[in-house]
């Protein structure tokens, strides 16, 4: 699926492929309408998350090609895609996200969209989709849901958007920005 951005990161254009994955993805919402003219930044609310987009589209506008793995987990498969962002004309970037494998698993209700959440909260990294589970760490989704289960309960947490320790440098890197600390969403105290 492919969308493009002005130069003040706005969608000017989507494709039909992006509305399939839209709907596909539980969100219908997101019509052609509803998105072109807004930010690509107000559909992300993590600063980390934006800071890396950022860094993303700054690189891309310098004429490189950059190119990010990245999982888009559904709860029934594992999605591994690759981003890729270009310049496409002199003020346009064009955002192409392709479908690299897709490997179905027993439903994952932690990643469902519909459902009871429990008042509690954990990230899951906006990139490779790892869960950060209280003391363990960041655990692959299969893992994150078991553990989370034994405990917070049978009700799953609610999830928030975030960029893993080992996605922040790595993806700052590719954007060309070598002096990438740590994630600034780290650890909560
Ligand atoms: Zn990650």
């Amino acid at each position: 699926m492919r969308y493009w951005l002005d130069s003040l990161d706005r969608i000017v254009a989507v494709d039909t492929d992006w509305r399939v994955f839209a709907v596909e993805n539980g969100a219908e919402e997101l019509t052609e309408e509803s998105v072109v003219g807004r930010s690509v930044f107000s559909f992300i609310a993590d600063e980390s998350v934006r800071h890396l987009w950022a860094l993303l589209l700054r690189r891309a506008r310098q004429g490189v090609v950059v190119q990010v793995p990245i999982r888009c987990d559904s709860p029934d498969d594992f999605r591994a895609l690759e981003l890729v962002v270009t310049m496409d004309g002199p003020d346009l970037l064009l955002v192409t996200t392709s479908m690299l494998f897709v490997v179905p698993r027993p439903s994952v209700r932690l990643l469902r969209k519909v459902g009871p959440r429990s008042t509690s909260s954990v990230r899951i990294c906006s990139w490779c989709k790892r869960i950060e589970v209280p003391v363990r760490g960041w655990c692959e989704v299969e893992e994150a849901a078991v553990l989370l289960e034994v405990l917070t309960g049978a009700t799953p947490p609610d999830l928030e958007q975030g960029s893993c320790l080992d996605c922040y440098p790595s993806i700052a890197a590719r954007a060309g920005d070598a002096e990438a600390g740590p994630s600034p969403a780290g650890p909560k105290a």
